[in-house]
């Protein structure tokens, strides 16, 4: 039996930044908080958090004084940057570059149709902290949409601006953006391709990944939308990939007859994990 940890796996740059950021800070002082998990993997947030990281939730966040805290890749909106300001709060901003140029342009093109009477489509998940972050741009007056059940949302006579977050499915935002001009009644519609390279790429090898294996397992946080778009096309090429998020979920007696073992991970997914994981595949089937 061979395994195999696909090349492109591990963490995208807007996640090694963030972290590299808090590791330097926790080596100076040992108290640092993050709102919201620093990262949707867990196993990776219990490893900061020993280091004495501490995730707190919007709330609490809004109760700190006198404090350090991190504003992790996915942004933030403004008024949190307000609300550090007030409260003495200095901020360690890993908002992921390409998601900054991002708010950056939402921004803009709120403040164009705002004069026009025109509306902000994000096509997103709704609550997502990247999603929020990009609300904000535009004084949380955007509509969000996820599916084509929530175009009744879009009034369909008004100037439109369409973003995608960062992590969504191309071919998913390209029939969203059909259906918005289908029904729309001037098409005077912007579009701007908001997807992260780093995604679109990973989409496009890891198909060819999973099918060259005879089974995958796909190491990913459940919280992780990159995670489960990945995992979706994994097992659209291959029928044998199996999502686990730790060693634990791995059902051996299901995978042990296999010859070639991939293993892959969402954007979120430490390389540390899945070399565990490669491990302890090796150490159980090795063994029998
Ligand atoms: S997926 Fe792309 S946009 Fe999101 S944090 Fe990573 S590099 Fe940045």
């Amino acid at each position: 039996m061979t395994t195999i940890i696909e090349r492109q796996a591990g963490f995208c740059f807007g996640v090694v930044r963030a972290i590299t950021a808090s590791e330097r800070e926790l080596q100076k002082s040992n108290q640092l908080y993050c709102i919201g998990d620093i990262v949707h993997n867990n196993m990776e947030v219990s490893r900061l958090e020993a280091m004495g990281l501490k995730t707190v939730t919007l709330e609490e966040f809004n109760r700190l004084h006198d404090c350090k805290v991190m504003i992790r890749a996915h942004g933030e909106p403004p008024q949190t940057y307000l609300t550090a300001k007030k409260n003495n709060i200095s901020l360690i901003d890993a908002t992921c570059p390409i998601v900054l140029k991002l708010q950056k342009e939402v921004l803009n093109a709120y403040g164009k149709l705002k004069k026009a009477g025109g509306q902000i489509i994000i096509f997103g998940k709704a609550g997502h902290a990247e999603v929020v972050g990009l609300e904000g741009q535009t004084e949380n007056t955007a509509v969000v949409i996820s599916s084509p059940s929530d175009l009744d949302k879009i009034n369909m006579e008004k100037p439109l601006h369409i973003f995608s977050q960062t992590t969504k499915n191309k071919q998913d935002y390209e029939n969203i953006i059909s259906l918005i001009k289908q029904r729309h009644k001037t098409g005077e519609i912007f579009v701007t391709d908001s997807i992260c390279k780093k995604v679109s790429l990973r989409a496009e090898k890891i198909g060819q990944f999973a099918k060259s294996m005879d089974c995958v397992l796909f190491v990913s946080g459940k919280h992780s939308s990159n995670g489960q778009y990945l995992f979706n096309l994994c097992k659209q090429h291959n029928d044998n990939t199996f999502l686990i998020s730790a060693q634990e979920d791995i059902d051996i007696e299901k995978i042990k007859h296999f010859n070639t073992i991939g293993i892959s991970g969402a954007t979120s997914t430490p390389m540390w994990l899945m070399k565990k994981i490669e491990e302890y595949v090796h150490q159980k089937i090795d063994s029998e």
